[in-house]
């Protein structure tokens, strides 16, 4: 099918980097200046502004995400022997996290309509031996923040956040990163705050954690070649930092941006809920910060969700799936013990996900292209059915 229309595509990071192009240089060449390269002056200030945009008290810089989460429930005390609940429906990143920590992981259903951990389940899944819940802000919205700390106070469960999607994200009044003990954060360069590189970060409320935390990013050393903990090296680079510290003043307007796109995305698509597609729920309002936009294609759409991203695709609209398949059901990860069956709202949602054109600058008109495309091909499915649909992701 020929299209006249400029491709859509699933992101696009120059957009947001263009108008801050020269600054972004200046903070480059002036660590160059500096040689300040590990541990320098641009990382402290981007830790203590970052950690007091997200409500905490301390920040505490490292090489990735999935190192915030392994080392940071290590500093909350947090090891072998000790039970962590988490959704299976995230990133596998933080099951990694948890496996790295020396915990053992216990995965629990999520939500159909939010795709959040179901805390219902959670509390059932919480034995003696649990000492610690993860709340994945998945796809920018946080699991709501009055239900965890009733759950947490009834059971006496440590709150840890995996924020990784989630930079300044609110609800009931609460901000991602303030709910808890700590927070893990990613600035992969996708992340609604990214780095021209990998770069992640521990928020916290506590100064023993942040004291452990600043110890096991360095070799487990306090201070120079005395070493008290058994750690590693993971520190986030001076360069990535100062990008950062460019950046962070910007991201209130590019969240804004995201929950506007994602308002106009809900209001459009409310007319194609009976041809089966359903947005995934957004149940925070403007405190939702959409890292993604994500729909559901059910039974009800008469095309099936594989066809429908190809002909998308075709039509140059890109789209992707976050995740095709659960954490419960990856090969690395049988040895857990979990099988097909076990958590049948994060399979299904795996199987009907799509997640549409999402990124600040993505303009009103490109949205309705999106909607337009997708209101052409779920009402027109006899057009289609010469695709030979692609195989369905296992699970
Ligand atoms: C990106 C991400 C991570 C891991 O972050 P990295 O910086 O890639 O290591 C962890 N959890 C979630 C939910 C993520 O989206």
């Amino acid at each position: 099918m020929s299209n006249s229309v400029a491709e859509i595509p699933f992101v696009d990071l120059t957009l947001q980097h263009q108008p801050i192009q020269s600054q972004l240089e200046e903070a480059i060449l002036s660590v160059a200046r500096r040689g300040d390269y590990i541990m320098g002056k641009a990382l402290a200030e981007f830790e203590a502004n970052f950690a007091a945009a997200c409500g905490a008290k301390h920040g505490i810089g490292v090489a990735c995400g999935t190192d915030a989460i392994a080392l940071g429930l290590q500093a909350c005390g947090i090891g072998q022997g000790d039970e962590v609940i988490l959704p299976a429906n995230t990133f596998v990143a933080t099951l990694i996290g948890v496996l790295r920590s020396g915990a053992t992981p216990v995965l629990v259903d999520c939500d159909l309509e939010t795709a959040l951990i179901d805390l219902t389940a959670a509390e059932k899944a919480i034995t003696a031996k649990t000492r610690a819940i993860i709340p994945v802000h998945l796809y920018g919205q946080m699991v709501s923040p009055s239900q965890l700390l009733n759950l947490s106070g009834n059971h006496d469960l440590l709150i840890f956040e995996d924020a990784a999607q989630a930079h300044l994200a609110e609800r009931e009044g609460y901000r991602a990163g303030s709910i808890g003990t700590a927070a893990a954060f990613s600035f992969y360069p996708s992340k609604n705050l990214g780095a021209m590189g990998d770069g992640g970060m521990l928020v916290t409320q506590e100064p023993l954690v942040r004291q452990t935390m600043q110890s096991l990013r360095n070799y487990g050393a306090p201070r120079k070649y005395y070493h008290t903990d058994y750690g590693t090296n993971s520190r986030l680079d001076t360069l990535q930092a100062a990008v950062l510290g460019v950046k962070l003043p910007h991201l209130p307007l590019w969240n804004g941006d995201r929950n506007q796109i994602g308002k106009l995305y809900d209001t459009l698509l409310s007319s194609l809920r009976s041809q089966g597609i359903l947005p995934i729920k957004n149940l925070s309002k403007s405190g939702h910060v959409y890292h993604l936009y994500v729909v559901r294609v059910t039974e009800a759409c008469p095309i099936d969700r594989s066809t429908l991203q190809t002909e998308l695709s075709a039509r140059g609209i890109q789209t992707g799936i976050h995740y095709p398949l659960p954490c419960h059901l990856q090969p690395a990860f049988q040895y857990l013990g979990y099988k097909l069956g076990d958590f049948p709202h994060a399979e299904e949602l795996c199987q009907q996900i799509l997640s549409l054109p999402m990124y600040p600058g993505l303009s009103n008109s490109q949205i309705h292209q999106v909607v337009d495309v997708l209101e052409e091909l779920t009402q027109t499915p006899a057009l289609l059915t010469f695709q030979t649909p692609s195989s369905l992701v296992p699970g």
